[in-house]
């Protein structure tokens, strides 16, 4: 965007400032270097805070060896236990499935190779860049605190969660949906019974959530199914709110909020910070594949509805590579021609679990999708980003997250949130944008995130008083901005006020509530990439650093090992399921599941939101080569039933054969 007068000033003015508050830091530091106080213990961990020196790290690089599971060995132990057979104890008793995996560079590509004696090799690509992966695991910062307080919480054999305070806590309120999506990490719907949480285990599962150490000021996040169609809904989201979560999530299809403005008021009213709106892309066909003629339309008036109603929005993407990755560039831009309403992107890269477990070689190639993947598509379909500059692990957050636990000091009832996850699962970029002029500019090209996430962890490390250290991170955030790098109405005010909102370092209050927050003209567009595990490429090192933790009535387990791994999704419902499919629909009759290529009528489709009508129209050619287990498993009936036809021709023509199943004539006696 071209510069006025008056902003290259301010931009002149801002250099200056930031040159002098570089060399100010440099000569303080000089003497904060040494001396450093010991770290206290805050009220919500009974262990101190942890010095960066102190943090510990996976073993990370190539080749490594690590450890993982046999995708056949598990399904065959999963299958014993639901049967039956086994106890599910051997699961926290025993090693069940576990091979070791090697993780090894191959012609600039990252893989991981593993072998069962009993069920032969497996091959998983994990990185399209060894360059690009490398430098995600040079900005890992270390673990967080080992979790304690948990004995009887985190007791889940190799795939506990041991270390940190998670971000996001999961809550499935209930296994029923609304919508026959494929494919669908619980198998909703199809498994052929009813989970749903009754009123008091909901309370039970937050209520004990309090108790681990290091305590979580983290997001909980009611989920399903669809977790608008548990009769609990709003009682849960007012239950986290009331007994200290600040922000409760709801991730969701959206078909509710897009049915009535008056639903998503409710749950505002009820806390709803955040909809964690499921979303495949931009237009119509990019949603083809959930069998909902309209579900795009839907989105719209969903997205509309939650906005109007005080509820902020988070879109969600599952990617499946050659099916909708060309969709994460529409995905950006639509965010960006709409900054008032999108301030987060969270691309998934698919996991291949439940109904994809038995995935063909052939397709889990074709569509394997990685994180490496996702930053390629965001430079090449949006020319904003680069790689190996502008991206870094999600868990770079925790030097972050350790720099504000410090200056809140050792009364705060919370620690702050932060996402120490292992850097092979989650990756992560912003861009800051102007609402008016939607001028858009990722943070990285005009802050200097390595340089100023080391300066930070010296401050951190030196332990001052709160005053001293906010005054050295406002110092040491001079010296890493770039003025002139930075969208051209940013001021190196805003930027402050921007850093001091988002870790409560001041003490201001800036609001909580949308209101205040949506006065701000920057927004701070945030996009992630979670790359969810599968069988293929499972590894223990990431689950027990999981900062997803499913809360059930079997205490809390990483999202990787509750939707995959061992399975231990399947497990609890199994053993805490309320009643069949019938029978649940005996009792409570059919809820509404709109499926088979049908529109959702609304009684209104209006929406406020701008909408790029090439990407809206795109019509994407399928192709003939198989997209879900469903294809999969119609082109294997169809190829078994031409061979049967050709072998029975033949048999017929060729060896002259009678027909086995040919009428016998039976004469009376
Ligand atoms: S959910 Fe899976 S991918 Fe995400 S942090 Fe947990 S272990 Fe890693």
């Amino acid at each position: 965007m071209p510069r006025t007068l008056k902003s290259s000033v301010l931009k002149s003015l801002d250099a200056v400032l930031c040159f002098g508050g570089g060399v100010a830091f440099d000569s303080i530091q000089f003497f904060n270097q040494y001396r450093p106080r010991p770290s206290f213990t805050p009220k919500w961990s009974d262990k101190p805070l942890l010095k960066s020196w102190e943090k510990t790290k996976p073993v990370l690089g190539w080749p490594r060896e690590t450890d993982s599971l046999c995708p056949k060995c598990v399904v065959e132990a999963r299958e014993s236990i639901l049967s039956g057979e086994e106890d599910y104890r051997i699961l926290i008793d025993e090693k069940v499935g576990e091979i070791k995996a090697q993780i090894v560079e191959r012609d600039g590509e990252v893989w991981m190779i593993k072998e069962c004696p009993e069920h032969g090799k497996f091959e998983d690509l994990m990185a399209i860049d060894s360059k690009f992966l490398s430098w995600i695991e040079a900005n890992f910062p270390g673990r967080d605190i080992q979790t304690h307080n948990d004995k009887d919480l985190h007791n889940h054999g190799s795939s506990t969660i041991k270390h940190g305070r998670g971000s996001v806590l999961t809550v499935d309120l209930t296994n029923r949906c609304n919508m026959m999506c494929d494919p669908c990490f619980m198998d909703a719907n199809q498994v052929g019974f009813v989970h749903e949480l009754a009123w008091d285990d909901i309370k039970e599962i937050l209520d004990n959530s309090l108790r681990i150490k290091p305590r979580r000021q983290m997001s909980v996040q009611f989920s399903g199914g669809e977790p608008s169609i548990s009769p609990h809904f709003f009682r849960a989201i007012k239950y986290a709110r009331k007994i200290g979560y600040n922000s409760v999530q709801a991730a969701t299809n959206g078909i509710e909020f897009a049915k009535s403005l008056d639903f998503a008021r409710k749950a505002h009213e009820a806390g709803l910070r955040y909809a964690y709106l499921q979303f495949d892309g931009i237009g119509n066909d990019a949603h083809s594949h959930r069998h909902i003629g309209n579900l795009f339309d839907i989105k719209l008036r969903a997205i509309n509805n939650i906005h109007e109603a005080g509820i902020d929005i988070i879109l969600v993407i599952t990617i499946v590579n050659d099916v909708n990755n060309d969709q994460v560039g529409p995905i950006i831009r639509f965010a960006m021609d709409n900054p008032k309403k999108i301030s987060f992107i969270a691309f998934q890269p698919v996991s291949f679990t439940g109904r994809d477990e038995a995935i063909t070689d052939e397709r889990r190639h074709r569509q394997r999708y990685t994180l490496s993947h996702l930053a390629k598509d965001v430079k090449e379909q949006t020319g904003l980003t680069e790689p190996t500059h502008d991206w870094f692990p999600l868990s770079l957050m925790g030097a972050f997250a350790d720099f504000a636990d410090q200056a809140h000091g050792p009364g705060a009832a919370w620690g702050q949130v932060s996402c120490g996850c292992h850097p092979n699962c989650g990756i992560g970029t912003a861009m800051m944008i102007d609402k008016e002029t939607k001028e858009a500019v990722p943070v990285p090209q005009f802050l200097n995130i390595p340089g100023l996430v080391k300066d930070m962890q010296k401050i951190t490390d030196a332990a001052r008083s709160t005053k001293f250290s906010n005054f050295m991170m406002g110092l040491a955030l001079l010296k890493h901005y770039r003025a002139f790098k930075a969208p051209s109405r940013l001021t190196l005010l805003d930027l402050l006020k921007k850093f001091d909102k988002s870790f409560g370092l001041s003490g201001k209050d800036y609001g909580t509530e949308s209101k205040e927050r949506r006065e701000d003209p920057w927004n701070f567009l945030f996009i992630a990439g979670m790359w969810f595990q599968d069988l293929f490429n499972y590894d223990f090192r990431r689950t027990e650093m999981c900062i997803i933790p499913y809360a059930t009535q079997e205490g809390e387990i990483s999202f990787c090992a509750y939707n995959t791994g061992h399975g231990w999704r399947n497990i609890i419902e199994h053993m805490h399921m309320n009643a069949t499919v019938a029978n649940w629909y005996k009792e409570h009759g059919r809820h509404e599941i709109f499926a088979g290529g049908k529109d959702v009528k609304l009684d209104d489709y209006e929406h406020a939101l701008k909408i790029n009508a090439k990407d809206a129209s795109r019509v994407k050619d399928k192709g003939d080569k198989p997209q879900t287990a469903l294809d999969e498993k119609m082109m294997q009936r169809k190829a078994a039933k031409e061979a049967a036809m050709v072998r029975e021709y033949y048999e017929e023509v060729v060896l002259k054969k009678k027909k086995t199943n040919d009428l016998v004539e039976l004469t009376a006696p």
